[in-house]
């Protein structure tokens, strides 16, 4: 261990530093910090101010709207420092993180607020202006002086200057090379560093620090895939409905008793759609990083992600929000994948609503009072939820063995004893209360509704479930290549998202089809934008067929879906 501070970070500073001559030098170096999901670039400046007196404890002051954390990072710097035999300076040090108009957390500044106290108090090496310009320097310091890694590298490092080079700490090295998968960060280079010793040595010109892209990193999936299609028995129809809405980005909601497989089948879903572009890997991975949710380096979301919510979630879990500075909530983890809202109706009304914005704008503004951030929220709301409170509404109970059916003509499923009768016990205000619940506002913005019925016995024992999610996620490519041509530059993303007034111009129907349409508006009392979504999905299913023009039976199906909801 080294016994003097000359000795532990070189000899560039005397052991005893000339203050007065320091006193008109003024210090840059630059750093970031988490800004919601984004990086911020951070200039730190900083200035001695000399004293008479010795001090006996470091005197940093740092202004710049430095909040939590960063106000603590003195104490921190102190042990690291004792650890080198560095002794506190005389005077103080006046720090400012510039812009100083953001507000600025956590631990991400540590390494550059470290270097450049030690730069002005004259015992770290003081680097041309335009030298300084070329370093980005990221990590937390530890009481011993090590580097630690943080969360939100990945979109501390994107906001660095393309071309500089990052100093970042050991365990976050591979999450930074991410960025050179952007062609404006080509050049960017990626220096591992573990010690505020190895810094401080480099910046000597000492030693080298090991270069994080030479070690050739390896990445590692953090998501989990879903279950395969071809491993799900029955549910043929929710099967076809699964497909439409991804092949389209059509919202849907299953309607059905408990236990049937509502979960199994949404969790199936983001198999089916696209695979990810290299840039939006690196966009979803900049948003797990964000919040926290990659523990261990080289850890990327290469797949769509599924995130299942429970109803008993605050909306802030669920939408974002928090103390001091926002977080993403779910809907924001969910983005370019899958969001399940399994028992629908027992979400509060609060946070139903809450979700109108991002359903429609595919992103969420969230304000506190120190920020307010947009996070982005493009997902696919698979929702499920009972038919009544019970579970078990349209069903019907055999009085003679306990089958059920749901025909009550036709009578019991397994005896054919016409001796049934309701197996829900739920009253109809009940049931009244608990749908309407989830109508307007979301019911409105899920184009594709399907009852769920337990599964028949050929079904259950069934040796498979027939097309792999390999196979549909091929159709469903092809089709979303289709509605890519036909929107081009328009900006429209997928069918589900043509807008409202736009709908005659991209539907184009056959005859046939169009008097279809007509008829299903006339018989049915669809709102206008049920029939808009009618549409919308009639279109989506022409699309899977390769048909320019809406026939009748595209018209149909998508009828089906509407009318065969019992929410509808
Ligand atoms: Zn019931
Ligand atoms: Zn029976």
């Amino acid at each position: 261990m080294a016994s003097t501070a000359s000795e532990a970070i070189g000899h560039m500073a005397p052991a005893k530093p000339e203050h007065r001559s320091l006193e008109t030098l003024e210090h840059s170096l630059y750093g970031g910090v988490l800004y919601g999901v984004e990086g911020r670039p951070i200039e730190l400046q900083a200035r001695y101010f000399g004293a008479d007196a010795p001090g006996d404890a470091w005197r940093i002051h740092i202004t710049g709207m430095a909040k939590g954390a960063i106000n603590e990072v003195t104490g921190r710097l102190s042990g690291a420092f004792a650890k080198y035999g560095i002794p506190p300076m005389h005077g103080e040090i006046l720090i400012n993180l510039a812009p100083a108009g953001l507000p600025k957390e956590g631990t991400s500044l540590d390494l550059a607020i470290a270097v450049i106290v030690l730069q002005a108090a004259g015992y770290a090496p003081v680097l041309r202006p335009e030298l300084g310009k070329s370093y980005f320097l990221i990590g937390e310091v530890s009481l011993h002086g090590e580097i630690r890694r943080i969360n939100g590298a990945l979109p501390i490092a994107l906001c660095a200057k393309p071309g500089t080079t990052l100093i970042v700490p050991r365990g976050n090295e591979k999450e930074c090379c991410m960025v050179r998968g952007l062609p404006e960060h080509a050049s960017t280079r990626i220096l591992v560093a573990e010690t505020v010793q190895d810094v401080l040595r480099f910046m000597q010109g000492k030693s080298k620090l090991a270069d994080a892209m030479r070690e050739n990193p390896k990445f590692e999936g953090v998501l989990r895939p879903g279950p395969d299609f071809a491993n799900i028995k029955g549910q043929e129809l929710a099967k076809r409905a699964i497909l439409i809405a991804a092949a389209g980005g059509h919202n849907v909601l299953m309607v059905g008793p408990p236990g049937e497989g509502k979960s199994l089948l949404a969790s199936a879903f983001p198999g089916i759609l696209p695979p990810l572009t290299n840039s939006e890997k690196i966009e979803l991975t900049r948003l797990y990083s964000a919040k926290g949710l990659l523990n261990e380096d080289g850890l990327v979301v290469s797949r769509r992600p599924f995130r299942a919510v429970h109803h008993t979630a605050s909306k802030q879990s669920l939408i974002g929000g928090g103390k001091g500075l926002p977080e993403p909530g779910e809907i924001t983890l969910a983005h370019r994948g899958v969001l399940f809202m399994d028992e629908l109706a027992e979400f509060s009304r609060g946070t139903l609503e809450s979700l109108r914005q991002p359903i429609e704008a595919g992103c969420i503004t969230v304000s506190r009072v120190d920020a307010s951030f947009d996070f982005p929220a493009q997902f696919t709301l698979v929702a499920a939820m009972n038919p009544c409170p019970c579970g078990y509404f349209g069903q019907y109970i055999c009085r003679d063995c306990l089958g059920y059916t749901y025909d009550q003509k036709a009578g019991c499923g397994r005896c054919s004893s016409v001796n049934v009768k309701p197996r829900c016990e739920c009253k109809p205000t009940a049931v009244h209360t608990y749908r309407k619940k989830i109508s307007g506002p979301i019911l409105d913005r899920i184009d594709l509704h399907l009852e769920l019925r337990p599964l028949s016995v050929d079904e259950k024992f069934a040796k498979n479930g027939g097309t792999s999610s390999a196979e549909l996620r091929k159709l469903v490519s092809a089709t979303r290549d289709i509605q890519q041509q036909r929107f081009g530059a328009s900006g429209i993303a997928c069918n589900a998202a043509i807008p409202g007034g736009e709908v005659a111009k991209w539907c184009l129907f056959a005859t046939a089809g169009f008097d279809r349409y007509k008829a299903a508006i006339s018989e049915g009392t669809f709102s206008t934008r049920a029939t808009d979504r009618m549409a919308k999905v009639a279109r989506t299913i022409a699309d899977l067929e390769k048909r320019e023009v809406i026939e009748e039976h595209h018209v149909q199906e998508a009828v089906d879906f509407l009318s065969g909801s019992p929410l509808a």
